[in-house]
């Protein structure tokens, strides 16, 4: 089986045209690319960081010679099937969380070093304290334990 092409999905005249259009599919820029003849902005899910498996991709190209001239290609679709792990935390954060855990961090000195690292991700703080608890936990029971007598 051969992977899936780009698709054309659009022609448009103006880069707000196809700004609106890559509005209303929900994605954001992460590539630039520098071709011979144009220029390729590519597009992936703007809640990449939530679904990491979405695969949809859109790649806009706007011709060096002729500026009014911009093709949107898109590759899949939106894949937010999910559901059983969003309450779960990204994998990156968790192991983070667990490291910083391990160097006895406080959860102050957690939340803000993983702010530090990542100030976009979008977790609430009460999922990071269950985070932090259930690393502490894993990585020494007794520090846990000392934790909760203090608090
Ligand atoms: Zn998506």
């Amino acid at each position: 089986m051969s992977s899936k092409e780009y698709q054309i999905l659009k022609i448009v005249k103006t880069l707000d045209e196809a700004d609106v259009i890559l509005k209303e599919h929900n994605v954001s820029k992460y590539r630039t690319s520098d071709l011979s003849s144009s220029t390729k902005y590519s597009y992936r899910c703007s809640n990449y960081r939530k679904y990491p498996l979405c695969k949809i991709e859109i790649q806009v190209y706007v011709d060096n010679n002729y500026l009014t001239e911009i093709k949107l290609m898109y590759k899949n679709v939106h894949c937010h099937e999910q559901r059983n792990t969003t309450t779960r935390a990204p994998s990156p954060v968790r192991e983070l969380v667990s490291n910083f855990v391990q160097c006895n961090l406080t959860e102050v000195q957690i939340k803000n070093l993983l702010f530090v690292n990542d100030p976009t991700a979008s977790m609430s703080t009460n999922q990071l304290s269950n985070l932090i608890n259930y690393a502490r936990r894993k990585n020494n029971p007794e520090i846990f334990s000392v934790y909760d007598f203090n608090q």
